[in-house]
């Protein structure tokens, strides 16, 4: 089907989605966590040229943590004073730059800085 809309080249309507609408349930280091979408900021949602995306948990706000204390981050979150990565490699100072940045599901991690623990 989609092979067949590529030969003709035909490209496939843009998949858009309602605020709210469920992307995917991740559960990862024991824990669950439903992705929906809608807007990081509220101009966003005021702007017609701004379609619902997938909203990830903002854990320097509200922090989660697994049953050890280990804390949860996600791959974009900015880093911490405790940050561990080559900034002459990469100019970005994310979590998923740092060492201590251990890979869940989707965007979703654990952060292993012994710091960081509760
Ligand atoms: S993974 Fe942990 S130590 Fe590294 S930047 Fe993120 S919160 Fe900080």
């Amino acid at each position: 089907m989609l092979s067949s809309l590529f030969q003709n080249n035909i490209q496939p309507a843009e998949v858009t989605h309602e605020e709210g609408e469920l992307y995917k349930v991740v559960t990862t280091f024991g824990k669950t966590f439903e992705l929906r979408y809608g807007y990081y900021e509220e101009c966003d949602r005021q702007s017609p040229l701004c379609d619902p995306v997938v909203i990830y948990p903002d854990f320097t706000k509200e922090p989660v943590y697994t049953d050890e204390g280990t804390p949860f981050v996600t791959m974009m979150q900015d880093a911490c004073k405790s940050y561990r990565g080559d900034t002459k490699r990469t100019p970005d100072t994310t979590c998923c730059e740092c060492k201590y940045f251990q890979q869940g599901e989707d965007w979703i991690g654990i952060c292993t800085c012994i710091k960081n623990k509760k």
